[in-house]
C-alpha cells in the first residue's frame, strides 16, 4: 500500500481546547449543560439569530429530536433527497415514517424544488432539505410550497453552518434545523451536533426530550421545585468536556472559515482551466448563496474516469474519496420499493463525484501537490 502523504481529512485544533477542557474539569462540571455548553448555546443563538440552540450528542440525534418534536407516526411520509447521509432518513424511519425521495438539481446537487410539489401527498409530514456542501437549497420556493400545504421544514444543515442563502443564515429557514460537529465538519468536537429551534413552540418540549423526558431544565432554572418524568425522551446532551472543545473551535470560527475559503479558492483557481478542458465540473455556487467552504469536489465525465482519478491520486499518496451512495438504491431503499433508475441525476452524480482533501490545517505545499497531481491526470478520454 502506498503511504498516505495527504490525508482526506485531519481534525485540527483551533488553540484553546485543552485549556477549556481543563477549566471544565477544575470546575468539576463535566456532565451536560455546564458552563461551556451554555457558552456554545449563547454564541450560536446570537451569531445566527436563532431563538434557541441545544447542543446534542450528534446531528443524527438532533434529527431524531426533530422527528419526535414533529410527532412523526408510522405511515407518515417525509420528503428528502436520496443524495444525503443515512441519518437524514433514519431519524424519521425510526419513528415509522416512509421516505419519499426526490431527485437533485444537477448544478447545486440539492433537492430539486421543481419536483417537490408532485411528491406531496395527504400523508406528507415533513420536508427535509439538505444544503449539500453548505450551498443553500432554493429555500424561498421550498418554504412557499411547504406553507401552502402546511408541512414543516427541517433543514439538515450538517454542512452549512455559517453559510447563507439570500443574506440569511442557513439553519434559520426551517422550523427546526440540525448541525453536526463530527470530526469531518468545519468545526468539531469529535462527535457532536446541535438542534436549532426557530419556532419557539418547540422549545419547551425539546428541552424535555433531550433530558430523558423530564422537566429538569425548568428545575435548574428554578421554574419548578422538583423534576420528574413528564414525556418520552432520551439522553441527547453532550458532556461539557466536549462543549469545552467545541467552544474553543467556535471562538475561532472566523479564522477557521477564512482559512477554508483560501483552500477552496486555491482549488478553484488551480483547477478551473483543467476542468473546463476535460469536461469536469467544479462546485456551482449560485450568486444568492454564500457557502461556508465545507468541501471541494469534482464531477468527472464518467464513473470510470472518477475511479481512475481516485486511483491516480492514491498511487501518489493522496486520499480522495467519493461521497453519498444513493439511499434509494441501498438495501434499505429497495425495501421501500425504490430501485436503480428512479432518480437519474442522483445516480449519475454519486458515480462521478470525487471529494478532494480538505481540512483547516491543509498546508499550501500539500495542496499544490494535489492540484499538480490532478492536472497531470491523463485518463483515456
Ligand atoms: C455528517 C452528516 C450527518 C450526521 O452527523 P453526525 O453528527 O455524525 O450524526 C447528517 N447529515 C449530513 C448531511 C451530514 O453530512
Amino acid at each position: 500500500m502506498t503511504e498516505i502523504v495527504v490525508h482526506f481529512n485531519k481534525p485540527a485544533l483551533a488553540g484553546r481546547e485543552f485549556e477549556y477542557i481543563q477549566q471544565a474539569i477544575n470546575d468539576a462540571q463535566i456532565s451536560g449543560d455546564g458552563r461551556f455548553t451554555k457558552k456554545c448555546h449563547a454564541l450560536l443563538e446570537v451569531e445566527l439569530g436563532v431563538p434557541k440552540v441545544l447542543l446534542t450528542t450528534s446531528c443524527t440525534h438532533a434529527l431524531e429530536m426533530a422527528a419526535l418534536l414533529l410527532e412523526i407516526q408510522p405511515g407518515d411520509e417525509v420528503i428528502l433527497p436520496s443524495f444525503t447521509f443515512v441519518s437524514t432518513v433514519n431519524a424519521f424511519v425510526l419513528r415509522g415514517a416512509k421516505p419519499v425521495f426526490i431527485d437533485i438539481r444537477p448544478d447545486t446537487l440539492n433537492l430539486d424544488e421543481r419536483l417537490l410539489e408532485q411528491r406531496i401527498t395527504a400523508r406528507t409530514r415533513a420536508i427535509l432539505p439538505v444544503h449539500y456542501a453548505g450551498v443553500g437549497c432554493e429555500m424561498e420556493t421550498i418554504l412557499e410550497i411547504a406553507r401552502q400545504h402546511r408541512i414543516p421544514v427541517v433543514e439538515d444543515n450538517a454542512h452549512g453552518l455559517f453559510g447563507k442563502y439570500r443574506g440569511q443564515y442557513l439553519g434559520t429557514y426551517g422550523c427546526l434545523a440540525t448541525q453536526s460537529f463530527h470530526e469531518t465538519k468545519n468545526l468539531t468536537c469529535g462527535e457532536g451536533g446541535a438542534l436549532l429551534i426557530n419556532d419557539p413552540r418547540y422549545i419547551e418540549r425539546a428541552e424535555i426530550l433531550r433530558e430523558k423526558g423530564t422537566n429538569r431544565s425548568r428545575f435548574f432554572r428554578g421554574q419548578v421545585d422538583k423534576y420528574t418524568w413528564v414525556d418520552v425522551g432520551s439522553s441527547y446532551l453532550p458532556s461539557d468536556i466536549l462543549a469545552a472543545f467545541l467552544y474553543a473551535q467556535l471562538e475561532q470560527r472566523h479564522i477557521i472559515q477564512a482559512r477554508r475559503q483560501q483552500i477552496w479558492r486555491s482549488y478553484e483557481s488551480g483547477l478551473s482551466d483543467w476542468a473546463f478542458k476535460h469536461e469536469v465540473h467544479l462546485p456551482y455556487v449560485p450568486a444568492d448563496c454564500q457557502q461556508p467552504y465545507h468541501m471541494f469536489y469534482l464531477i468527472m465525465p464518467s464513473l470510470d474516469q472518477r475511479q481512475a482519478l481516485i486511483e491516480h491520486l492514491h498511487s501518489r499518496g493522496i486520499q480522495a474519496v467519493f461521497h453519498y451512495l444513493p439511499l434509494h438504491t441501498s438495501e434499505m431503499g429497495r425495501k421501500y420499493g425504490y430501485g436503480p433508475g428512479d432518480y437519474p441525476v442522483t445516480e449519475q452524480t454519486s458515480e462521478r463525484l470525487v471529494r478532494l482533501p480538505f481540512y483547516n490545517t491543509l498546508d499550501r505545499s500539500d495542496q499544490e501537490m494535489v492540484i499538480e497531481t490532478i492536472r497531470h491526470f491523463r485518463p483515456s478520454w
